[in-house]
């Protein structure tokens, strides 16, 4: 996957969950590589009939005990942005090593909005876990922060800047360019200002693929 810094336009992730594979083939053929999913069972159905040459990111949470399907059902998966905890972490890297793939770049998910029901880390223990996979997983790259900011899948700026300071703490601690280290953040409502304050990563998909149809949830 090719590095993204804030020199370049941002990475558009078009997210494609809930959306047939046709839908995201057209996507494709219009020129667009990076797609994200929600879901190991979704993603490990859609791969296969996409183009190898797709990079995939896995955007939503993650069970350890899927991190084998995932990595084995999902051979070009570029890049998973939800690690929230080092127990996935290491099973991540192990699985990684196991099977013989190159380092898999993996971001932090850093839950900015204080909400107990969201997935990710606490702002404040961003660096605990950023250096747990910098230095102890050799299958892993950390090569990133994400956030998906508030409940209702928006983001206020204080999230995009709480992301943005974390990122400059991790960078600081473990001596890190923070032009090498992504962050996601922005989606459908909201990647207008995301990308204003830096975001490097967006991951968009109402907006491109139209609605999601509620009724087709899995
Ligand atoms: C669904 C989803 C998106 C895309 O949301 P849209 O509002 O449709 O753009 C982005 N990020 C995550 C983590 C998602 O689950």
């Amino acid at each position: 996957m090719k590095q993204c810094n804030r020199t370049e336009a941002p990475r558009i992730v078009a997210v494609g969950k809930w959306k047939p594979a046709e839908l995201l083939k057209e996507a494709y053929d219009a020129g667009h590589r990076d797609f994200g999913e929600n879901y190991v069972q979704e993603v490990a159905e859609k791969a296969p009939q996409m183009p190898k040459d797709v990079n995939w990111h896995f955007i939503g949470h993650l069970q350890s005990n899927k991190v084998k399907s995932l990595l084995e059902d999902v051979p070009n998966l570029a890049c998973l942005e939800t690690v929230d905890s080092e127990k996935l972490a290491n099973k991540l890297s192990t699985q990684v090593e196991s099977l013989g793939r190159d380092p898999l770049s993996v971001y932090v998910q850093v839950n900015t909005s204080g909400e107990e029901t969201k997935f990710g880390v606490e702002p404040d223990k961003a660096l605990d876990l950023a250096r747990h996979i910098h230095e102890e997983c050799k299958g892993l790259r950390f090569a990133g922060l994400m956030t998906i900011g508030m409940p209702d899948y928006t983001s206020k700026p204080e999230n995009f800047e709480c992301l943005t300071r974390c990122r400059e703490e991790v960078c600081g601690a473990l001596g890190l360019n923070t032009s090498d280290i992504e962050l996601s953040m922005g989606m459908s409502g909201d990647y207008e200002s995301a990308v204003k304050m830096g975001s490097t990563n967006i991951r968009v998909g109402s907006t491109i693929f139209g609605a999601r149809d509620y009724e087709n949830k899995r």
